[in-house]
């Protein structure tokens, strides 16, 4: 496959190769999305292009696009190529070990046997364990000339900071982004009107917070409500003590489940829109965005931004994202995060 024929990952694609023309090739990415194959696929098509011997090249000679067809192309598809290796979670275990981890090291401090750049490409990146990944960041900080490593990940929640701050993330999740219930779509409207208004003062900012924590403050008083109502305790009013205490904890433990299920789409939905104000600083075309409704503030906000911190707000949003699925202050997280943004 060339990333001509990535038909649904073009916005993806033009955002690699226009860094590829300009010379900025990353020596480490992140490629995220909901199908790992997608990502092999786009990860193969890279190293095609990268070591491709006839490939589609730009105006200033910077290969572009593979030809798919030359013997470097076949090799890489087949696997067989020995400038591009693959390392994927082990079966039994199903988790990347330090062995396999120091053996692409090895392979990619070697100089290439023939080809232009040496690729290493990690299969579901996020099942590297500690170790692993402490083995791997050497090598990240300090990459080799001529080498690109390429993570994929449909999990990137699940990785080490250390290693996602230090590439270049590119999401593949292509199609139409998160299926939003229209009251989700109406509070991220308010939101991002908001946002376009609050002229990066500190008060605007907080009242953006106030907005998400009473967006938050909704759901859990209508989850509580709903599920207590399923509960057999209502039903039960004269049930022994301990199985009332039974079911009490059984009813704080699925509203906290819910809640947290809840929290997350909102935080996925802020992702997105945030995503959208990114793609608009690309100057790409608001009919690339996911929520077209809401393209003239996001727009707005767009215009103020630069691509860096359009992308350092990614950054920002999928931390903030990660850290509240691990740590109880929720609101401290939600501050701290808000008040990074640019908006
Ligand atoms: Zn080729």
């Amino acid at each position: 496959m060339s990333f001509a024929e990535c038909k649904d990952q073009q916005q993806v694609v033009k955002l690699l190769q226009r860094s590829l023309e300009r010379g900025r090739l990353g020596h480490a990415y992140l490629f995220t999305g909901n199908s790992l194959s997608v990502l092999e696929a786009m990860a193969q098509t890279l190293a095609k292009t990268l070591n491709c011997l006839q490939p589609k090249r730009a105006p200033n000679g910077i290969a572009l696009d593979c030809c798919d067809s030359c013997s470097a192309c076949h090799r890489i598809a087949n696997f067989g190529h020995p400038d591009v290796q693959w390392v994927r979670p082990e079966s039994k275990s199903r988790a990347i070990t330090i062995d396999q981890v120091r053996d692409l090291m090895q392979t990619i401090h070697l100089k290439p046997m023939e080809a232009a750049y040496k690729v290493g490409i990690i299969v579901a990146a996020d099942r590297m364990n500690v170790q692993s990944a402490n083995a791997f960041l050497k090598t990240l900080e300090e990459p080799p000339p001529k080498s690109v490593l390429i993570l994929l990940s449909s999990e990137p929640g699940r990785l080490l900071e250390t290693i996602y701050s230090r590439c270049l993330v590119l999401s593949f999740a292509g199609g139409s982004g998160p299926a939003l219930l229209s009251e989700q779509v109406a509070w991220l409207k308010q939101f991002s009107e908001m946002a376009t208004q609050e002229n990066q003062t500190l008060l605007g900012r907080y009242r953006l917070l106030g907005l998400l924590l009473s967006r938050l403050a909704q759901l859990k008083e209508r989850i509580e409500k709903d599920l207590t109502q399923r509960s057999p305790l209502e039903r039960y009013a004269d049930a022994e003590t301990s199985l009332r205490e039974k079911w009490e904890a059984e009813l704080a433990a699925a509203v906290e489940a819910e809640y947290r299920r809840q929290r997350s789409d909102v935080l996925v939905a802020l992702q997105w829109w945030l995503r959208d104000v990114w793609l608009c600083t690309q100057r790409l075309g608001a009919d690339q965005i996911c929520f077209q409704p809401l393209a003239p503030t996001t727009q707005g906000v767009a215009g103020r931004l630069s691509t860096e911190a359009a992308t350092e707000n990614l950054r920002v949003i999928e931390k903030t994202h990660r850290l509240l699925e691990t740590n109880v202050q929720e609101a401290l997280v939600l501050e701290v995060g808000l008040l990074k943004l640019s908006l």
